[in-house]
């Protein structure tokens, strides 16, 4: 394992803080970035001492440099002007009529609030006053068993209850929803299905997954407070334009557009 220059990964964080890079991912190879000296250093060392078996580092330095450039995306001034079929958010400005999928966009937000927590998930755990049970099939069962200390280290604690069966004892302090025994089923079953229990490695589709079930959906009134919140929270993002599984958050239908279909304009 090469180690950071620290010096080096500070810098690199002040500097992504300041470009706020535009996803989540290129954010994450920045942190990991490590440090070219330290590794020129070590390629020297395998030419000249002929070491076939030090593994070399796999990085690309040019695309790290390149991403960090990239801005992170800023909303413009928009102005809530109401919803349509309980599910899209109207807006506007001088420049014309967005409509916002109120979906995609809590989705965004919820995907990048579970993408950041699951880098490092905390391990407090919040008890509940009823635990609820979790049926199981008998080698979702074994399997599950052998991976509980597993979910503890990330705040879920789990007791056998029966032969093939679990108490959900006492739930992660980072999981935000109205239900989240539905939740915490979901996870479980994700896992189980995978046959991995290492969170930060299925962060990206965990945190896809729990953003989607987090989410408001289509038909659903939301309030003027609450689009502000939407909003405010949505602004906050990496890339507020699009939903994890790449949907737009954002239509737009310029001025020129609306006059051309009334044939105010050619
Ligand atoms: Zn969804
Ligand atoms: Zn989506």
């Amino acid at each position: 394992i090469i180690p950071l220059n620290f010096d080096e990964y500070l810098n690199l964080d002040e500097e992504t803080k300041d470009n706020k890079p535009t996803t989540l991912k290129e954010e994450i190879k920045v942190e990991y970035k490590p440090s070219v000296n330290i590794i020129k250093d070590v390629e020297n060392k395998v030419k000249e001492e002929n070491i076939s078996t030090i593994e070399k580092p796999v990085y690309k330095e040019e695309k790290i440099v390149e991403e960090v450039k990239v801005e992170k995306k800023k909303l413009p001034y928009l102005e809530y002007i109401g919803q349509l079929s309980g599910t899209y958010l109207l807006f506007q400005n001088e420049e014309g009529l967005y409509l916002v999928d109120q979906h995609a966009a809590q989705e965004r937000i919820n995907y990048e609030y579970y993408f950041n927590v699951l880098a490092n998930p905390p391990k407090e755990s919040i008890p509940l006053l009823i635990p609820f049970n979790i049926e199981l099939k008998k080698e979702e069962a074994l399997m599950l068993t052998n991976n509980l200390k597993v979910l503890e280290e990330v705040g879920l604690i789990l007791e056998p209850s029966g032969v093939n069966s679990f108490f959900v004892r006492e739930i992660p302090v980072w999981i935000k929803a109205s239900s989240p025994e539905v939740m915490i089923e979901k996870i479980i079953y994700f896992l189980l299905e995978r046959n991995e229990f290492n969170i930060a490695t299925l962060r990206d589709s965990l945190a896809k997954q729990m953003a989607c079930k987090a989410s408001i959906k289509a038909n659903h009134f939301v309030s003027k407070e609450e689009v502000s919140v939407l909003m405010k929270d949505l602004d906050l993002c990496f890339n507020p334009y699009n939903c994890p599984h790449g949907r737009p958050v954002f239509v737009k239908i310029t001025n020129y557009e609306i006059e051309k279909m009334f044939k105010r304009v050619v």
